[in-house]
């Protein structure tokens, strides 16, 4: 089974149809059937890995400001307690995971997969950002969630590499091409590191591009990419979609390894 990382960007992604929406369309259905999906979402942060361990996940609309078409949108996908536990196990040497029945189904993770698996057939588990743990700590998370892939767990990081909403500008945010000349700078030396598999330098993006500080004012939305690196195979090819700025500070590329 792939790992993925997807560029979510704007919530509206989730229900409007435009070149992103339309990528996860085509992305879901090509992709070998999963027996569940397990994912890192950039609006999941807490003190400690959490794991989200109910039967039937709520939909979180964790947004304001959107048409309440948005607001109203659910995605019905059941949970998977027995993922939960899988991925724990998974992380047991690097401190486990706790079972979370709060949390649910954020717009990290629902906008994309509804688009990607309309049916809500199958169960899916999100996997929270540890916010006091290091980069190197989420790769190596990453590379341990890994081993699901073999059990038919699509393994999915949803956030954005450059996300600096400080510096949005929001009449261009659904007009691909905006962006800034440090945000394509980052972009580029991030797709650089991934296609040449430097983890290292993926873990310390201050030394990979000096567009970092920029383009990563908070690492919330560029941990999830250390998950599905982690999760890669050197025998992974990569496939990258979605490869564009948008609103000037926001990229949405997205990489699939399998
Ligand atoms: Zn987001």
């Amino acid at each position: 089974m792939p790992a993925l990382f997807v560029g979510h960007g704007s919530p509206m992604n989730g229900i409007e149809d435009n070149d992103f929406s339309a990528a996860w369309k085509e992305l879901g259905p090509s992709l070998p059937s999963p027996r569940g999906i397990l994912c890192v979402s950039a609006h999941w942060l807490t003190h400690g890995t959490r794991v989200t361990a109910m039967d039937s996940p709520r939909t979180i609309h964790d947004f304001s400001g959107f048409p309440r078409s948005l607001g109203e949108t659910v995605y019905p996908a059941p949970g998977d307690p027995a993922l939960a536990a899988m991925a724990a196990e998974s992380l047991g040497v690097l401190g486990g995971a706790a079972f979370d029945h709060d949390w649910g189904l954020d717009h990290g993770a629902w906008t994309v997969l509804r688009r990607m698996f309309p049916e809500a057939d199958i169960p899916v588990v999100q996997l929270s950002i540890d916010w006091d743990l290091n980069p190197d700590g989420h790769l190596e998370l990453g590379r341990a969630l890994g081993a699901l892939r073999d059990r038919g767990i699509l393994v999915v990081g949803s956030g954005n590499v450059v996300h600096n909403l400080g510096r949005i500008d929001f009449s261009t945010v659904d007009k691909p091409g905006s962006g800034y000349d440090w945000a394509f700078e980052f972009d580029l030396a991030v797709k650089k590191a991934v296609l040449e598999g430097d983890d290292a330098g993926l873990a310390d993006r201050e030394r990979l591009s000096g567009a970092a500080a920029l383009a990563v004012p908070s690492p919330d939305h560029y941990y999830p990419l250390l998950y599905a690196v982690g999760a890669r195979r050197k025998s992974d090819d990569v496939l990258v979609f979605n490869e564009a700025a948008v609103g000037g500070s926001l990229t949405m590329t997205s990489y699939a390894f399998g």
